[in-house]
């Protein structure tokens, strides 16, 4: 492969490993400057197809115009003054907004913070307030951030070793992941038998009218953008209602507009009593929201839920810019032709590269699974590696994702054009072909 020299995001990546503990980890030695659509431009001029959205985060593209206006004129009037202390119009518009796209199956009520994870451990709070329980249910191969309920909440290992002790009362199940734990039977058959292992742990791990909560990402983000089939979203609705158990959503990765929806759930209609949301909500701007029946929102009791920083008013402003640029551009319906077009390019590269166990995904949220000898059971993580990192140096910037660091996810800005998407593509299947002859 060439490789143009890059002098100066060198000389950047340097004093990054002087300056930064290497524990705020990287992906690969990539630089920005600045942005625009689905491009990245690094320090030495070299223009990067963006398929990594800063994980998620640019569905409606980098920098759109109308939102860098709308976070212009916000600032010049009105840095921060703290919901908790005085009401600005920016919030409530944003929340108004919120509850008319995403109703939670009657009155509906939203609120804001800035992190995919602070809504997390707000969304647990508000849960365990409207229940009077403490329990909370998660699965394996869940990501839901890194502060203390989140990170407790968060599958991975690797990301939590050292960083105890956990929050307690946090049980985990395993993800109904049809591709590793199919095991040969047909969608209806495993669905059955996960459903009847999630009862089972009402004898085997907690007493059901102890737990306040299931939480869950319907497409997990982080695990690999594995969907968790809708008939076992449905089981585990009904699993909640018959514990008196509230259901939580995370559509911190899934939400607005990657899966053709405002929210993955929508597409299969199973209706939580809360959801959080972050990342493509703001386009880059630190926002984040806790959305749920009015009932169980207002089980809160005033100061238990709030911040300096929740719904800071330019960031609310970008994210009311976001959600307009969503609509009039139909981003929705950009998703799922998006995702059409890799999911095509993914099945023929499947058909060429039998290292490809799995291809799969919901609307624009696309992943292809790399195994060896065809095996669900074994990872194929150093191909992986070598994909992301052959395709940095050849202007793709691609994140890998699961708990085996094996797959290759699609996060690229909906606003991509045609041609931009197929070149990352053409990357990718270059990238293969390389690694699987080495
Ligand atoms: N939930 C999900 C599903 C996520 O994907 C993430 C971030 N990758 C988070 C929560 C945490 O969000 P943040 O990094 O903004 O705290």
């Amino acid at each position: 492969m060439t490789i143009t020299p890059t002098p100066i995001s060198d000389a950047l990546v340097a004093r990054r490993a002087r300056a930064v503990p290497r524990g705020v980890g990287v992906f690969n030695t990539v630089t920005v400057e600045r942005a625009s659509g689905a491009i990245l431009t690094d320090l030495d001029g070299r223009s990067l197809i963006d398929f990594a959205g800063g994980i998620g985060v640019v569905n409606a593209g980098h920098c759109p115009e109308s939102v860098v206006s709308a976070i212009c004129e916000q600032a010049g009037k009105l840095l921060h003054a703290s919901f908790n202390v005085a009401t600005y119009e920016p919030y409530v518009a944003l929340c108004e907004k919120l509850i008319e796209l995403l109703p939670h199956g009657g009155a509906t009520k939203a609120m804001l913070v800035s992190t995919g994870a602070e809504a997390v451990e707000n969304a647990v709070k508000i849960a365990r307030q409207a229940t009077g329980r403490q329990g909370v249910l998660c699965f394996t191969d869940a990501f839901h951030g890194r502060t203390l309920m989140a990170l407790t909440l968060t599958s991975k290992v690797a990301y939590k070793r050292g960083c105890g002790p956990f929050a307690p009362e946090v049980y985990r199940q395993r993800f109904p992941n049809y591709y590793r734990f199919g095991e040969g039977l047909d969608l209806e058959t495993f669905v059955a038998r996960e459903l009847k292992s999630l009862e089972r742990t009402t004898y085997t791990s907690f007493d059901p009218a102890g737990l306040a909560a299931v939480i869950i990402e319907p497409v997990q983000g982080e695990g690999g953008f594995n969907p968790a089939p809708p008939a076992y979203l449905r089981g585990l609705r009904e699993f909640c209602d018959r514990y008196g158990i509230l259901l939580i959503f995370d559509e911190v990765q899934s939400g607005f507009g990657r899966t053709g929806d405002w929210a993955s759930w929508q597409g299969v209609g199973v209706v939580p009593d809360i959801s959080t949301y972050a990342k493509s909500l703001g386009s880059g701007m630190p926002i984040a929201a806790v959305v749920g029946s009015a009932e169980v929102m207002d089980a809160a009791a005033p100061s238990t839920i709030g911040g300096t920083y929740i719904g800071n008013p330019v960031c609310c402003a970008a994210a009311l810019a976001t959600i307009e640029v969503m609509q009039r551009e139909n981003l929705n319906a950009r998703a799922i032709q998006v995702g059409e077009i890799i999911d095509r390019r993914f099945r023929a590269m499947a058909r060429r590269f039998p290292a490809i166990g799995d291809v799969r995904g919901v609307g624009a949220m696309r992943a292809l699974e790399l195994v060896k000898n065809s095996d669900p059971l074994q990872p194929d993580g150093d191909l992986c590696r070598y994909v992301v990192t052959w395709c940095a140096a050849q202007g793709l910037v691609l994140l890998s994702a699961g708990t085996d660091k094996n797959i290759i996810r699609v996060l690229c800005p909906l606003v991509i054009a045609d041609d931009e998407l197929i070149r990352g593509l053409d990357i990718i299947e270059a990238a293969l072909e390389n690694g699987t002859k080495q």
